[in-house]
């Protein structure tokens, strides 16, 4: 299943607030506690010795995609977007297109922020444009 297979599929099951601040509060809440989940699975693992629960962190991992999904259905955003703009950060920041703690340590957060939204700017309709809910 694709990103975009997905996104409406979930939004089946989203409860809807009524209101872009209860939902968006409602998401990063939800974002926040499954990561929580995620974060005691792991726990568990290095901490206490347990065996690696690997579908309870699958299914945490899944629990996150769904907030996260609500969100950038919130913002009217496609998962799309959002990844090719991690993408332009990730090149902008790694010129060489590798990690190298330099370039981690000493961004340039204004040359990453200009690969991202460069090309929206020519969009005034897009949130990416104006970075902000209209
Ligand atoms: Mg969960």
């Amino acid at each position: 299943m694709t990103l975009d297979e997905y996104g409406p599929l979930a939004l089946r099951t989203l409860n809807d607030l009524d209101d872009v601040k209860a939902n968006l509060a409602h998401m990063a809440l939800g974002i926040t506690g499954e990561a929580g989940e995620v974060a005691d699975v792991i726990k568990k693992h290095y901490a206490y010795g347990k065996p690696l629960d690997a579908h309870h962190l699958i299914e945490e991992v899944g629990d996150i995609m769904f907030y996260m999904n609500g969100l950038l259905d919130e913002l009217g955003i496609e998962w799309g977007e959002v990844l090719a703009l991690n993408i332009a950060k990730l090149e902008a920041r790694y010129p060489h297109l590798r990690f190298n703690a330099n370039h981690a340590i000493n961004r340039d957060v204004n040359a990453e922020q200009k690969a991202m939204f460069a090309k929206a700017l020519d969009n005034e309709d897009s949130i990416l444009s104006t970075g902000a809910l209209r």
